[in-house]
């Protein structure tokens, strides 16, 4: 094709323009590197939190920001004492990152595979520096993840919320608090199947809502698990978390493979590297940013599990606004969501994403949505 000199000039120009404007763009960026600062805060819990062998009323977590061209993006860490990250592994992680070698935040890939190696382990503290990128980066490009990700924020999830192990009058009162505001519960179990029962029967005398059972690897043989299971279904729960121990994956093959709930792998799963192999093995993933390091592994996590034909949860631990308000921007994809973290703290330093009437609402703010 002859292109006449009076647009080849245009053509020249614009091109010529358009190198001089990235070159701009990245000494800029050079001489205005990313700035990374984090500080320790520690939430307080509403209720003490008992699951089957602990009880808790605080969790520490590390909160990051991350500055670049007069924007902040915020991240976190939640440190649940149940797993091996404290706040001072996270700061101890943090203190090694150098990210001026990094022209743009929008070098998701490129940034993660800096920071996962630099040390094995440490997922809650890269997930607070991948999600104070992603929040920065969407600001930048003025635009939320769930928008970039071509998600639509209507199919977003109910939210189940938990009902904490209690004596059976406890359980009554705070599900009879609770049952008008939710669409589905949440309930832990994993102790004596006396106590598992009366917990669930306890639920089921003030109300019908669908129940999400979390197992926590406590149920011993395939005989028993399918014998819970059978009895859970009739009683109207909807799926069946991490039945039992986290290695023990042949027999949790067997009880997949006989169940009438989808059976979902939490402590099976905890990052990228292990979707496929549970293929087969497992009805679907429960995908935590603190496991798997942030939204940019979530994501993949999340569409691998799809294309493997498995079901996706997006859960979280207790945490603020920001790593829910983070989560929520992948809950369209999900067949369910446990994103209740912060409904049960008292000192949450952010407003994000919402849960109405049981509904995750995700603000259209841009990057991960909060408002600060
Ligand atoms: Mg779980």
């Amino acid at each position: 094709m002859i292109i006449h000199p009076f647009l080849m000039k245009i053509k020249i120009y614009r091109e010529g323009w358009g190198m001089i404007n990235y070159y701009l763009c990245a000494l800029f960026n050079r001489m205005h590197p990313m700035k990374l600062s984090w500080k320790p805060y520690t939430l307080q819990l509403k209720h003490i939190f008992a699951i089957a062998n602990s009880s808790r009323t605080e969790t520490p977590v590390v909160l990051t920001q991350i500055e670049h061209e007069g924007m902040i993006g915020y991240g976190e860490a939640s440190l649940p004492p149940y797993l091996p990250e404290t706040q001072q592994s996270v700061s101890h992680f943090l203190e090694k990152i150098n990210l001026s070698t990094f022209n743009d935040p929008l070098q998701l890939e490129e940034i993660w595979e800096y920071l996962d190696g630099l040390e094995e382990g440490n997922m809650a503290a890269k997930a607070a520096v991948d999600i104070a990128l992603h929040d920065l980066s969407g600001k930048l490009i003025g635009q939320p993840w769930h928008r970039l990700w071509g998600l639509n924020p209507e199919k977003a999830p109910d939210t189940t919320y938990t009902i904490g192990i209690d004596t059976v009058e406890v359980v009554k009162e705070k599900t009879r608090e609770v049952a008008s505001d939710f669409n589905i519960l949440k309930v832990k179990l994993g102790r004596s199947e006396a106590e598992d029962k009366g917990m669930i029967e306890a639920i089921r005398s003030v109300s019908s809502l669908p129940i999400s059972v979390d197992a926590n690897q406590g149920w011993q043989t395939v005989g028993q698990a399918l014998d819970m299971i059978g009895w859970l279904h009739e009683k109207g729960a909807v799926m069946i978390e991490q039945p039992m121990p986290k290695h023990d994956l042949e027999n949790i093959a067997q009880v997949t493979a006989q169940s009438q709930l989808p059976i979902f792998a939490d402590e099976s799963v905890q990052g990228l590297a292990d979707v496929a192999n549970l293929k087969g093995i497992f009805s679907g993933i429960n995908i935590k940013l603190m496991k798997c390091g942030g939204m940019r592994q979530a994501w993949k996590m999340a569409n691998l599990a799809k294309c493997l034909g498995m079901k996706v949860m997006i859960g979280c631990m207790t945490e603020t606004s920001c790593a829910i308000s983070a989560a929520s921007q992948l809950s369209p994809l999900a067949d369910f969501a446990d994103l209740d973290g912060a409904l049960l703290i008292s000192n949450d330093c952010f407003s994000g994403t919402k849960i109405k009437r049981g509904k995750i609402c995700i603000s259209n703010q841009a990057g991960i949505g909060l408002e600060a």
